[in-house]
């Protein structure tokens, strides 16, 4: 089915938690989630699937149970992105630290927007303003210093504006206008997955797009299976997953993996045949954790930007590389430094490069033990230089990669059809003549009729009086087919072509 605009709806945005260690993501998390259950509600006992979505004046928001970078850049790792909006949760007491920059460049490099929760303003040594202050360093600029970075003081002790940073939240989710049609097969991405006693295997999957419904058919990595039943954050049986909420499904015939995604299709043979064809290419080498198949507003990749990861020995290096590298324009690829900063390369780069796809560097400085051996079973390559032109070239070298070749088309041989006629095992045969060039079997060729091409594909066979032949020059008399098509007529000219491709360099 296709997805017309007015298919379209708003779907509610999804919400990572991210923050330094005890500055309060866990309790926020548990606050919002039980502040949303109504007490004495049956079945209103919430549990925890990996997931669970609030409602509030009718917005609804999903919001990831798991706290922190580490499970957001996993996924992107994947190649699933499943974060339209981060929470950085600041403790108002002791400020920006360490895994709070991280989150930052984390959210940044995966293009999240950031509403901040200055946590623990109910504390006397609080200082919101001072947090502000140290945020301008990361361009995270409050709409009181006149930036447009959302930031709600709160306490989660308290309950203080809680409802502010929902509102907060759903203010951003609107400005990233996240639509979706609500009626297409449904896709999704796995967040968690289990086998359980007695319910067998169990996967929680966040939809993407469309609504999962029970019956459905689906894939989802190299398992599939059938929608037996789906039970959403509140323990409840439902018919129906909407986009963007988590629900527990079961039926499905194996233990799925994080991040895996999770697609309906129509029948159940579709669905055995690509988990089957998945399989097989797993056990060939292919890479079974890049499906292409999430849905475009999901989507993490942008073909024309080189990601740049820069590590540097000093202040000095660091700004020339940075401005060196941004002089590189090209009009269809330019680099994008995702971060640039000083210090060997630890893991944490290592994670970023790959989540992000980008090239790492470093600048008169060693990767630490551990990142080189991260790097190693990640298959990434730190890359180590010492003069800066020659970071330039290395740079330009994979910028170019980035550039589709120049494509060169030659017309080598035209032949025009005189008749049709059938030979026994080969079915209708063109019986042509050569009026220019030479025509090659195997050749890429195509079909013109009344100046159109009707079809584009290759020479299968060329005959001489009965015979098989490599080549056919101009003058000759011959019979060809072509690969997939027989319903060529008298006077159609067949064009045999060839396309020599070269490389671009910047
Ligand atoms: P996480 O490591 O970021 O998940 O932080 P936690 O949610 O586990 O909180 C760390 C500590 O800070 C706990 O002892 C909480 O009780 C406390 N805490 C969290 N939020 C607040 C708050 O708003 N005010 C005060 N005073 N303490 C808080």
């Amino acid at each position: 089915k296709e997805t017309r605009s007015e298919n379209l709806k708003n779907r509610p945005p999804i919400v990572t938690v991210m923050g330094h260690v005890d500055h309060g993501k866990t309790s926020v998390l548990d606050v919002l989630r039980s502040a949303n259950v109504v007490s004495g509600e049956f079945g209103g006992i919430t549990q925890h699937i990996g997931a669970y979505q609030i409602e509030h004046q009718s917005n609804k928001i999903t919001f990831i149970d798991t706290p922190g970078h580490a499970a957001f850049t996993e996924m992107r790792a994947r190649g699933s992105k499943l974060t339209d909006v981060v929470v950085l949760v600041v403790a108002a007491d002791d400020g920006v630290k360490p895994q709070t920059i991280e989150s930052i460049k984390h959210a940044k490099a995966a293009k999240v927007p950031i509403v901040v929760a200055i946590n623990k303003c109910d504390l006397p040594e609080a200082d919101p303003q001072k947090i502000k202050n140290q945020l301008l360093e990361y361009e995270l600029i409050a709409e009181d210093l006149s930036g447009d970075t959302l930031m709600v003081e709160i306490s989660a002790k308290t309950k203080k504006n809680l409802d502010k940073l929902v509102e907060s939240i759903v203010l951003q989710a609107e400005i990233l206008d996240l639509k979706t049609d609500f009626d297409s097969k449904a896709t999704g991405i796995v967040l968690e997955s289990k086998i359980d006693v007695g319910r067998g295997a169990v996967a929680t999957v966040v939809v993407t797009s469309g609504t999962i419904k029970k019956g459905d058919f689906f894939v989802s990595g190299l398992k599939w299976g059938k929608v037996r039943a789906l039970i959403n954050d509140k323990g409840q049986n439902i018919n129906e997953a909407p986009p963007s909420s988590p629900v527990e499904i079961l039926g499905i015939n194996g233990a799925a993996k994080s991040g895996d995604d999770f697609i309906v299709l129509d029948t159940e043979k579709e669905a055995k045949t690509l988990s089957e064809n998945r399989a097989e290419e797993n056990k060939s080498g292919g890479n079974p954790l890049t499906f292409a198949t999430q849905d475009s507003a999901f989507a993490d990749k942008s073909i024309d930007e080189l990601n740049i990861i820069v590590k540097s020995d000093v202040h000095g290096s660091s700004e020339a590389i940075k401005s060196a590298i941004n002089q590189i324009t090209h009009e269809e690829v330019k680099p994008k430094i995702i971060l640039s900063d000083i210090g060997m390369v630890t893991e944490t780069d290592v994670t970023l490069a790959k989540a992000s796809n980008a090239v790492l560097i470093a600048f008169n400085v060693k990767p630490s033990k551990e990142a080189k051996k991260l790097a190693e079973n990640e298959k990434i390559n730190i890359v180590s230089y010492n003069i800066i032109y020659e970071v330039l070239d290395y740079i330009k070298q994979k910028m170019s990669g980035l550039l589709s070749p120049d494509v060169q088309e030659t017309v080598t041989g035209t032949a025009q059809i005189l008749e049709i006629f059938k030979v026994s095992g080969t079915g209708k045969v063109a019986g042509s003549k050569v009026i220019e060039g030479e025509i090659s079997s195997g050749s890429d060729a195509r079909v013109i009729r009344d100046g159109a091409i009707i079809y584009t594909g290759k020479i299968s066979t060329i005959f001489r009086e009965k015979n098989q032949a490599k080549q056919v020059s101009n003058g000759q008399e011959c019979g060809i087919t072509l690969k997939d098509f027989i319903d060529f007529q008298k006077d159609d000219t067949i064009e045999a072509y060839s396309v020599t491709s070269t490389e671009r360099m910047i």
